[in-house]
């Protein structure tokens, strides 16, 4: 029974003085390895375990092939938006809708590939990429991020503002593509189902006095890169990312089913729609004739027209059939975002305090004080992070090391930084 000898049982033990184990896939002896695994009866170096690796990730295995997956219902995703996002109710609910309708296009279209789907079924369902208009601050990439952790799918951010046509230097749109690959752990099918957030979409605008005599690198030339992988193209990417070079071997993705929202505040919009809507509200609806460029819901009445007169190309408009604006977070809904959130920042600190045993606490009025602080910045709910940590920075510096604290409250003079927070000692409390 050589096979149970002690010297010989594959479990790592040391082989018989003079022989050497061998890997069983390559034949290279250990010494010209740098690891050997053992197995039950077999060998497996470093370098073959690493090659295995790449083929698994390049090729998916059963069930991770993008074409199981069942969408969660329109109510489920918002009611996952819920535990993230305060407010924004249309457009938790369009994006909720969108989102299902995707993956059920995506469902559709794998079942006509496999002939699971009569051929008469020619409706053609068109992709439902997102448009999130609204002042910066108030959610827009929250959602599309909270969305992709719901999904369970792979998920990247890119801004527009460096992206730049092939050829210029600058980012390439196809780098967008590289970014949600690394961000699917080089998995293509998985890449093939994410979602992509771009940001600052308005600033790619076409200048309304330029209108592309020359060619315009900074607008409408990126917007026709970004045209052309939102509407769905095949994208040879470099793995790796940075420029093409021949002798490299690239990766196609297909963009057909990646879902795109792209967000920007549309600075001026609210300009131009109310210029429409006052044109056409004349002589007719005398209820309405109100509304004007500061009315707060002014960016619901956006119509495609709007965005072609604000600067986006037509094509790209229509590859954007879901509009939804967001709304200006007001104090309640600042406070709000304070506290409810699953990973509302309050509880992010209280959890950090706990780490080193001390309960933390947030007098009501100090987190109206950072409200108010907020409001000022005008940059929506982005403004709250900064306030508390410039706030509780002094604390947070000091507090590891102090070993007698037990409690801690914030009041509104440690957010306006003229007072202390109230300290409550171990000690004190036990002999009180
Ligand atoms: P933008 O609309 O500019 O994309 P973000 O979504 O990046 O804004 O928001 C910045 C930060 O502000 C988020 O990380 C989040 O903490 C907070 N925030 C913004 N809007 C909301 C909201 N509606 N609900 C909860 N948190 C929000």
């Amino acid at each position: 029974m050589a096979r149970k000898d002690k010297n010989n049982n594959g479990f790592g033990d040391e082989p018989p003085v003079g022989i050497q184990h061998r890997c069983n896939f390559c034949g290279k002896s250990a010494s010209k390895v740098k690891r050997l695994f053992a197995g039950y009866e077999a060998f497996i170096c470093n370098d073959c375990v690493n090659l295995c690796h790449d083929i698994l990730i390049s090729s998916p295995v059963e069930g991770d092939d993008g074409e199981s997956f069942t969408p969660p219902k329109p109510l489920e995703i918002k009611a996952f938006l819920d535990k993230y996002v305060i407010g924004q109710e249309e457009t938790k609910k369009n994006v909720a809708v969108a989102v299902y309708n995707h993956y059920k296009r995506i469902n559709v279209h794998a079942d006509l590939r496999k002939g699971r789907r009569g051929g008469d079924d020619d409706i053609e369902l068109e992709k439902s990429n997102i448009l999130l208009v609204g002042p910066t601050g108030t959610g827009k990439t929250l959602i599309a991020r909270t969305l992709a952790k719901f999904l369970k799918v792979p998920f990247c951010i890119a801004d527009a503002t460096v992206l730049t046509e092939a050829g210029y230097v600058g980012e390439d749109v196809e780098n967008i593509l590289v970014r949600l690959y690394q961000s699917a752990n080089f998995n293509q099918a998985r890449t093939e189902r994410g979602i992509i957030y771009i940001d600052e979409l308005d600033k790619i605008a076409r200048t309304s006095g330029n209108p592309s005599i020359t060619r315009d690198v900074s607008g409408e030339g990126v917007q026709q890169g970004l045209l052309k992988i939102l509407e769905g193209t095949i994208s040879n990417i470099p793995p790796k990312g940075g420029r093409k070079h021949p002798e490299q071997s690239f990766v196609p993705i297909d963009t057909s089913n990646i879902l795109f929202i792209c967000g920007g505040a549309f600075e001026g919009l609210e300009k131009i729609v109310a210029r429409r809507v006052g044109k056409k509200q004349v002589g007719f609806d005398a209820e309405n004739l109100n509304i004007n460029e500061n009315t707060a819901d002014i960016l619901d009445y956006t119509e495609p027209s709007d965005l072609l007169e604000f600067g986006l190309i037509p094509e790209l408009i229509g590859r954007l059939p879901v509009v939804s604006a967001l709304k200006p977070l007001d104090k309640n809904a600042l406070y709000s975002i304070l506290t409810e959130p699953r990973n509302a920042l309050t509880k992010q600190y209280m959890r950090l305090f706990e780490m080193e045993g001390i309960k933390l606490s947030f007098e009501s009025e100090a987190l109206w004080k950072a409200v108010e602080a907020a409001v000022k910045k005008k940059t929506g709910a982005r403004a709250l992070r900064a306030i508390f940590e410039k706030a509780m920075l002094d604390l947070m510096f000091e507090i590891p090391s102090k070993g007698n604290i037990e409690e801690i409250i914030i009041t509104p003079e440690v957010i306006t930084h003229t007072g202390n927070p109230k300290v409550i000692q171990k000690s004190h409390k036990q002999t009180a």
